[in-house]
């Protein structure tokens, strides 16, 4: 979808408003649902939306939607916003992603047939896409934090200030533009009219223009269709130094039974904003005190959820060569950050051939300053065996010369472990050891592989000590089944520094180190599968 902003869709800045910006982002979403599905579709959820750009009046807004992934009732939808200046024609990013859930409605029930993956991209997205479900469950962990939060009590008086001025109450009734032709409400009006009142509720705080900067993830909870009144209560929830977080309830009633005052639950959602001065200054917004029993919950539930934002934010902008903090605010979002730059590392371009044996290739792949390192081996066992005897690092001892000792320090879950791992030194200095998150994945379909992503992390209660070089891994392996009985397993490794001399010293002939730990595998892989 193309548009051009026109001081219709303009806040009183001459910006572009998130609420168009919501309604444009749902209607794109949903054409691409139904060019797939073939029926009407709805938005289902939504996943958090954070806001990197604002765009003017006069510029050109680009909206590119695709499904990533079909499941049976639902599909993943990508969207990605781009702002055009028209002058001076440079392209930003205005939300650089954003997920939707659509799904058919209608009488007949539908089965979606699975996307027809074209591209590289198509492929990467696709996996994505069913990693990311698996991080919708966060709900949890939000609640499992909330719970600790309380416990910790951190609330101070002080000049706090009453929320009861923020609460704001607003009323629509749905009507034929609102809706597809079947009569549903669209999700991106919703959102729309929810984006009003909570920035009318935030304004109340900062006596300014509240700019939103992020949506939470949310779900529709009901179905909603022309002749319906939706009632939206908001409140100021908690606030942040400089942004604040508003809590939206949305409840529909039709007319027949708003006298009997039945209403149901549409959704919930918190939004994030702030607020600058004409300088364009943050301004900072006041301390509140909640005066209720569940303005209170909502007061902790605000830091929960703005611990789980920053520790998402903290993810996405993470770099490789540092570890991540491994805390229970982060753990969906670092195994996912995991698996996923394994799949992204897995799909770029680029990778050169550099030396091949008997059954095994070595490719290198240089992106600006980082160097990665690609191992192919050819397995004479099934796929699942391979997975299943790389995935357990306490059997890499067996095979791989640098890996001195290996401990399971947190059995996280079936498929995330936690291993505390010692190597010997480089070069004359300190042994090296790796605290190391190994995520495992099985693939949901044959042609895609199984996949066991590794990646440094950092725990509290293992600092690291004096006798040890901390040092830092990025690494996975993907094994994809040739037939029932053989198997290729792709090794994938960032170059750090550590591994940097054992590359420089294969590429220029002086040592054959990795095809020997390479082959050493292929043999350990064989033999213990001789064995079952
Ligand atoms: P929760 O109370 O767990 O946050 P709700 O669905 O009840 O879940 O509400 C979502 C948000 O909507 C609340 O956090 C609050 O900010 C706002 N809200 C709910 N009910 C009201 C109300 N009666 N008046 C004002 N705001 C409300």
């Amino acid at each position: 979808m193309c548009q051009t902003v026109f001081p219709a869709h303009a806040d009183h800045r001459g910006e572009l408003s998130a609420r168009q910006l919501l309604k444009w982002m749902g209607a794109t979403a949903c054409l691409a649902a139904e060019k797939h599905a073939g029926v009407s579709c709805v938005t289902a959820s939504m996943d958090d939306i954070q806001f990197e750009e604002a765009a003017r009046v006069g510029q050109i807004i680009t909206i590119k939607a695709k499904v990533n992934s079909a499941f049976k009732t639902n599909m993943e939808v990508g969207i990605k916003v781009m702002v055009q200046d028209v002058l001076t024609n440079v392209e930003k990013i205005v939300v650089a992603y954003a997920t939707y859930v659509a799904k058919p409605v209608g009488a007949g029930k539908i089965e979606l047939e699975p996307v027809k993956l074209l591209s590289t991209e198509d492929h990467l997205e696709h996996s994505l896409a069913i990693e990311r479900r698996r991080i919708l469950g966060y709900e949890q962990v939000s609640q499992n934090l909330m719970q600790e939060i309380n416990k910790e009590g951190t609330f101070e008086e002080g000049d706090a200030v009453s929320t009861d001025l923020t609460h704001v109450q607003s009323i629509e009734l749905v009507q034929p533009p609102h809706a597809n032709h079947h009569g549903n409400t669209f999700g991106g009006q919703i959102m729309a009219w929810m984006e009003t009142v909570a920035s009318i509720s935030a304004s109340r705080l900062c006596r300014s223009y509240p700019t939103l900067k992020s949506v939470n993830m949310f779900k529709f909870w009901g179905p909603s269709v022309v002749g319906d009144r939706l009632v939206f209560n908001a409140v100021v929830n908690n606030t942040f130094q400089n942004s604040v977080e508003v809590g939206v309830r949305v409840e529909a009633y039709n007319c027949e039974e708003w006298m009997k005052d039945q209403a149901w639950h549409i959704n919930s959602t918190f939004l994030i904003f702030n607020a600058v001065n004409d300088k364009g200054e943050l301004l900072t917004f006041p301390r509140i005190k909640p005066t209720t029993k569940d303005g209170n919950r909502r007061y902790h539930g605000a830091i929960a959820q703005r611990r789980i934002q920053l520790a998402r934010k903290c993810m996405l902008s993470a770099k490789e060569d540092k570890p991540d903090p491994w805390e229970r605010s982060n753990q969906a979002y670092v195994s996912y950050s995991n698996i996923a730059a394994l799949t992204h590392r897995a799909a770029k371009p680029g990778w050169e051939i550099t030396s091949t044996l008997d059954g095994i290739k070595i490719w290198i792949l240089e992106e600006g300053d980082v160097l990665s390192l690609r191992v192919e081996m050819q397995v004479k066992m099934p796929s699942l065996l391979a997975f299943s005897l790389l995935s357990d690092f306490t059997f890499r001892q067996k095979w791989d010369r640098y890996f001195l000792t290996c401990e399971v320090l947190q059995a996280v879950n079936e498929d995330e472990k936690i291993y505390y791992v010692t190597s010997p030194p480089m070069t004359g200095r300190k042994p090296r050891d790796f605290l190391i998150l190994v995520s495992q994945r099985q693939p949901c379909n044959p042609s895609e592989p199984y996949m066991v992503a590794m990646k440094s992390v950092s725990l509290p209660s293992v600092p690291p000590s004096s006798g040890y070089c901390r040092s830092i891994l990025c690494a996975g392996f993907q094994i994809y089944s040739d037939s029932s009985s053989s198997c290729t397993v792709c090794y994938f490794n960032q170059v750090t520094s550590g591994v940097m001399p054992y590359l420089a010293a294969n590429l220029t002939g002086s040592s054959k180190s990795i095809e020997d730990t390479a082959l050493e595998c292929i043999k350990f892989l064989e033999l213990k599968g001789s064995k079952y």
